[in-house]
């Protein structure tokens, strides 16, 4: 137990003091039957799941108005750079140390059909206790709404696991308000999928943003701004 507190802290403090604004540890037995292109002897032995977040610029994300703008095809390209090489750098610190460590990569496609990566690094912020999913189908953290981005590192390393907040968006519909596509509704179980990734190709191709991106949903959800007003 004291080891796990003692490796849970060290690995923080590095996260932290490397960029990362929140850390946390998830259990991720249960969530493993969705990884994808991870053979089960790589996965054998990782028990955990470590979740980093980085903070965007707020600047960029106000600049959006009704489209994704080149700024913010930028500031994308450049926090999933930053957060694949905040990955490598813890993973090589516990490798170091003589355990097993698999950084995940922030934003790669392997099932493009499904639109899918290796893992949901949003479900495994979940468990860590980063935040929740809100009704724009973005992990949202009370402090910094969904002005985030994740990334994941799976590692046998013996941690002290996180807590689920039980919280969720409220009487909040902002988002829902600002969706050009109309794709986020009432419960995140409807959100429309289709409706949006038809919108992020249309942006792609209107205004030349090599990315299906968007930002409108991120930045109708600044975090304790309007938070604190439920
Ligand atoms: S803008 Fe409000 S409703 Fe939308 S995800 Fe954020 S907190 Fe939830
Ligand atoms: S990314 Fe854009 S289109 Fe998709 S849900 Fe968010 S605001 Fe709507």
């Amino acid at each position: 137990m004291q080891d796990k507190e003692k490796n849970y802290s060290q690995l923080k403090k590095l996260a932290l003091a490397s960029g990362a604004c929140l850390f946390g540890v998830a259990d991720i037995e249960p969530l493993k039957k969705d990884f994808i292109d991870i053979s089960p002897q790589s996965l054998k032995d990782l028990k955990y799941g470590i979740s980093l977040a980085f903070r965007l610029s707020d600047k960029i994300i106000e600049d959006i108005q009704d489209h994704p703008t080149h700024l913010y095809l930028h500031h994308y390209r450049q926090v999933n750079y930053l957060l694949d090489r905040l990955a490598l750098k813890i993973s090589s610190f516990i490798q170091n140390q003589g355990w097993q460590s698999l950084p995940i990569p922030a934003s790669q496609t392997i099932d493009w059909e499904m639109q899918k990566g290796h893992l949901s690094h949003k479900k495994i912020a979940v468990e860590a206790g980063l935040g929740w999913r809100g009704r724009n189908n973005l992990l949202v953290n009370p402090q910094f709404g969904s002005r985030i981005r994740l990334v994941s590192i799976l590692t046998n390393l013996p941690l002290r696991v996180d807590k689920r907040m039980e919280r969720d968006c409220g009487n909040c519909f902002r988002c829902v308000e600002a969706c050009p596509a109309g794709a986020i509704k009432e419960r995140r179980e409807d959100f429309d999928w289709l409706a949006c990734f038809e919108k992020l190709r249309w942006f792609r191709k209107k205004y030349n943003i090599a990315h299906y991106i968007c930002g409108i949903c991120i930045k109708a959800c600044p975090g304790n701004i309007h938070l604190t007003k439920l």
